[in-house]
């Protein structure tokens, strides 16, 4: 794969034939994902949907020493106020030092409409690399300058001499894919473009100073991983991987979020990149192999006990480090086992509803099972083949209710009322939906809590039960705040407007 030489990345719809509407059980939704034909699908009415450019700002408003300066009107990634905290604290995680978020906007009018907004985004640029002198600027292109033409590309070419910051474009218009995910792959191919490349001193391997040196180089690098991790990852998640790579002997890298410039000049020093979540990075993964030949594993992502074991053994095998694998994956189940019994008799029986991205919402269905849940039914972000190594980690669901739709909470209270689950686990952005239907919520993720591997089940246990035993204040909501929805509406097929052709 090597879309570089284009401007901006593929969208999904026909890189990858994703779907966004689709309602229907697991095993139809597999079968029409396998079969191609999930892309065909639209809706007659949406009601909200997502946005490239938003979705940019999960990865790049993570980046340290790293301002970003957005090209658009100024409501585009005014969100971004929501995560700036979070920011600044989860950043502080990995370097007590790091400053906190810092954005611009180019702030386009009607004027700029007409005139372009190239020299705004100049004068911003400049402006930023001069007030706080960050080692990267990123530049998300929103869908104003998309539609009116602005160079991005050649304006920042020119730049780049001018500024000691490494200017990187982030072409991710709202409007050009229903695939909100495609933000995924705006963002690595700026980065693949801009900051991963070779240091002078790697590219030039036929002169070695310092031999001992070299031979020390190359054993690290032959020993260590770099993990795909994901803005929705908590530090606690990477550390847990880390501890559990670490009883392998291998050395941890995590990169893109949170990372610094000079982190992703040395990920091209590494013998194996690992997904923890296909959908967020095949783009970037498969760019890497075929530009420098690393290769890869994308399988499934390691939350619940069958799918922390399959990512373990899956990285280990590359290395022949299968069987210490299999010890290490015996001793983790047998602690987590007798840790979760006391939580178990507290979840038989009750009902669970999942929702969020595809991959994600799988595999936490497979922790939840684990617990002792039933799982009634899955609201998708979309549906894409990355989702199949955790559904083969759950067999027994293909007659579950599986929904795809990028919000469209119509959809989503209307699938709620009929199956009336014990807890909803969701996105940020739905769960408020569902909290008004007086169903407690556990969030699908959160920076401040483990969800992955044997220490994120059992972290997961544990809130899960106090979510659930503290019901009153979405009682209460539901009570007092009612959803818009006429009940006619709760009365017809939820899928009523998805048109399979
Ligand atoms: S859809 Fe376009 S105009 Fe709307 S927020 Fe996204 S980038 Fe901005």
């Amino acid at each position: 794969m090597n879309f570089l030489d284009n401007q901006a990345a593929p969208i999904r719809e026909n890189r990858l034939g994703v779907g966004v509407a689709f309602g229907g059980t697991c095993r139809e939704a597999r079968r029409a994902a396998s079969q191609g034909c999930l892309n065909q699908a639209r809706r007659s009415f949406s009601q909200t949907h997502g946005c490239e450019f938003t979705l940019s700002l999960a990865i790049t408003s993570t980046f340290r020493n790293a301002v970003i300066v957005m090209h658009g009107p100024i409501g585009c990634g005014s969100c971004v106020i929501a995560s700036a905290g979070g920011a600044k604290g989860y950043r502080r995680l990995r370097d007590p030092a790091a400053e906190g978020l810092i954005w611009l906007n180019t702030n386009l009018g009607e004027n700029d409409v007409v005139g372009g907004g190239e020299d705004k985004l100049a004068r911003a640029i400049l402006h930023a690399d001069r007030k706080f002198r960050p080692e990267i600027i990123v530049v998300p292109v929103s869908c104003v300058p998309a539609l009116v033409g602005d160079d991005v590309d050649t304006l920042l070419h020119g730049l780049q001499a001018e500024v000691g910051a490494k200017l990187v474009p982030v072409h991710c218009p709202g409007f050009r894919s229903k695939v909100m995910a495609t933000a995924y792959d705006d963002v690595y191919h700026g980065l693949l473009k801009t900051l991963v490349r070779k240091n002078d001193d790697q590219s030039n391997e036929k002169i070695l100073n310092d031999e001992l040196q070299e031979m020390r180089r190359r054993y690290i690098a032959g020993r260590t991983v770099n993990i795909l991790n994901v803005s929705s990852m908590a530090r606690a998640d990477e550390l847990e991987l880390e501890r559990l790579l670490r009883v392998l002997d291998l050395r941890t890298r995590f990169l893109p979020c949170y990372s610094e410039s000079l982190e992703f000049r040395e990920s091209l020093e590494s013998a194996l990149n690992v997904s923890v979540c296909g959908t967020h990075d095949d783009y970037f993964l498969e760019h890497l192999k075929s530009l420098f030949g690393i290769p890869f594993m994308i399988d499934t992502i390691p939350i619940g006990p069958r799918n922390t074991g399959r990512w373990l053994l899956g990285v280990a095998d590359r290395f022949g480090l299968s069987d210490r694998a299999r010890r290490l994956i015996d001793a983790e189940e047998t602690i987590l086992e007798e840790a979760i019994v006391p939580y178990r008799e507290f979840f038989q029986g009750k009902k669970a509803f999942l929702s969020g991205g595809e991959v994600r919402i799988v595999a936490t269905a497979e922790l939840l099972r684990y617990l002792g849940l039933e799982i009634v039914g899955f609201k998708g972000h979309h549906f894409d083949h990355f989702s199949e190594p955790a559904f083969e980690e759950l067999p027994g669901l293909e007659g579950t209710v599986f929904l795809v739709g990028t919000q469209q909470p119509f959809e989503q209270v209307n699938l709620i009322q009929r199956l009336k689950p014990d807890v909803f686990v969701g996105h940020t952005g739905s769960n408020n939906i569902s909290a008004r239907q007086g169903i407690p919520i556990l969030p699908l993720f959160g920076n401040s809590h483990a969800y992955m591997g044997y220490a994120g089940v059992f972290e997961v246990a544990r809130n899960l039960r106090r979510v659930m035993l503290n019901g009153s204040f979405n009682h209460l909501l539901a009570e007092h705040c009612p959803l818009p929805y006429r009940k006619s509406w709760y009365e017809k097929d939820p899928f009523s407007y998805i048109v399979d052709h």
